[in-house]
């Protein structure tokens, strides 16, 4: 125990006399009950809900007193009192947990936001598909049972250019499925600089380790080269991998060996290789006045074994990992059968397949899915709604809040285009009598939360992940925060 506590501990008070005579006037919870039957200030609430609320309430009032909250005397155990601290208590717990928001942290693949927001179509597909049967496994032209993966299979083809394709859970799956298959048990030659931690603990080194193969690390930091891989080739060996340093960049004295020549390098010794794009995008955003980054298509030409990559990073997909590549690699993943441990559901594969299909023509892609639309937003028509919701805030005409438009940069996010710097407008608000922080805790805790940032002493939101109807909604939460606190 640390000392802090064990002080604490020694210094508590004692109960007095007025905290006893306190603690005898909390109710029962049957009391209470019988209030809340006669009222009903919430209806439908089911009935163990209610007592654990009512139970919860309860506590808390014991627990006030014993620490001895000044607010605490007699009028706190009213009837009304009671009956609005159990309805408080009631509502809380029949929310849910996991709750829509407003990101305006300017971070578009933000992971710990839900990174991709589905398309409208593809979110009315998902619901139709999940709450209705369908032919998850099931051939309609043979009438026998089918395989998972062909909803997807066909149209992933078709815009990768690969010969085979599948899917799983999550593209942390897909590395682990694919090591564990072409090379358990034997070795799998990395470059040094591609020894990345990606966040959440997925660690290169790591996930090889608990797929059973062994890493054989090769070149430097800085600097690898063909001749590297082929020094350290021999009889074990089972696979050459390729992992794209996704969050982080080298710059500098640098060299790596171009997925092109480590095919070729493979080819030659009859090795498969293997190329982890982490994000993977099928627009080269490069058109767009973005950082060039390889497309799926780019890596899938260069002609690797195996390529893997999120759907929900820059494809702006469900959470999913998709492996492509070369047929007779594909197969044997497969047909592993710990696929069945990370394999995709059937909510994911109906919004992945609806996403993909969006791809088949570019400009419908970054018109429809959110993620390239936010990413490839021109800067005016950030500026508009920034000035949009900067005159609404003026417009609720209070004195206490400044409203100021600022000039940042947003970020990609999910591990993507690091050095990407995306001009965008931000709106900075102060509240006279709040401190920055305090206005940030009563935005999150805003129906639904807004989730900015903090700068200056001011509370920021960068209006590019804000969507146009989301502007009114915020404009309700200052206004709410306004006249409550
Ligand atoms: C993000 C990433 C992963 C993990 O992908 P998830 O879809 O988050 O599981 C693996 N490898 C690389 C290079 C990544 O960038």
């Amino acid at each position: 125990m640390n000392p802090k506590k064990i002080g604490l501990q020694k210094r508590k008070k004692t109960v007095d006399q007025k905290q006893q005579a306190l603690l005898r006037k909390v109710p029962g919870v049957d009391h209470v009950l019988e209030l809340w039957d006669r009222t009903q200030p919430v209806e439908d609430v089911p009935r163990a809900v209610l007592v654990r609320s009512i139970r919860t309430t309860l506590d808390r009032l014991r627990t006030r007193i014993l620490a001895g909250d000044g607010l605490m005397d007699e009028t706190m155990f009213s009837e009304n009192q009671l009956l609005q601290l159990a309805a408080q208590e009631v509502n809380k717990s029949m929310e849910f947990n996991l709750k829509r928001l407003i990101n305006a942290t300017g971070v578009v693949v933000h992971t710990n936001l839900g990174r991709s927001l589905l398309p409208e179509t593809v979110a009315r597909h998902v619901a139709d598909i999940s709450s209705r049967y369908s032919n998850l496994e099931f051939d309609l032209e043979k009438g026998v049972r089918g395989s998972r993966y062909s909803c997807v299979e066909d149209i992933l083809c078709e815009i990768s250019g690969a010969e085979a394709a599948m899917v799983v859970n999550n593209n942390a799956g897909a590395v682990f499925l694919s090591l564990e298959t072409l090379a358990k048990g034997k070795e799998v030659i990395v470059s040094r600089g591609e020894l990345v931690e990606i966040g959440g603990s997925f660690r290169i080194p790591d996930v090889m380790a608990s797929s059973g193969a062994r890493l054989v690390e090769i070149g430097t930091t800085n600097r690898t080269h063909l001749s590297d891989y082929e020094g350290a080739i021999r009889d074990e060996t089972a696979l050459l991998l390729k992992v794209h340093t996704s969050n982080y960049s080298m710059v500098g004295f640098t060299a790596e060996v171009s997925l092109k020549d480590l095919v070729a390098l493979g080819a030659r010794y009859h090795l498969p290789v293997m190329k982890d794009l982490g994000s993977g995008n099928f627009v080269d955003f490069s058109k767009y006045g973005l950082m060039k980054e390889p497309t799926v298509q780019e890596t899938v030409a260069a002609g690797p074994d195996v390529v893997s990559f999120s759907g929900d990073k820059m494809l702006g997909g469900p959470q999913s990992g998709i492996i492509v590549g070369r047929k007779h690699a594909i197969e044997r993943i497969k047909d592993n059968p710990i696929n069945r441990a990370i394999r995709i559901d059937k909510m994911t594969l109906a919004a992945l397949e609806a996403t993909l299909h969006l791809y088949r023509d570019e400009s419908t892609a970054v018109s429809a899915v959110p993620t390239l639309r936010m990413l490839t937003l021109p800067p005016r028509v950030i500026a508009n709604r920034a000035k949009r919701l900067w005159n609404r805030l003026r417009k609720l005409g209070n004195d206490r809040l400044e409203a100021v438009m600022i000039k940042a940069s947003s970020r990609v996010g999910g591990g993507a285009l690091p050095l990407q710097e995306l001009p965008t407008k931000c709106v900075g608000v102060r509240i006279d009598g709040l401190s920055a922080n305090a206005l940030d805790r009563l935005m999150r805790q805003a129906v639904p939360p807004v989730i900015g940032r903090i700068e200056n002493d001011l509370f920021v939101m960068d209006m590019r992940t804000v969507q146009d109807e989301e502007i009114a909604i915020i404009t309700s939460a200052f206004k709410r925060i306004l006249t409550e606190e």
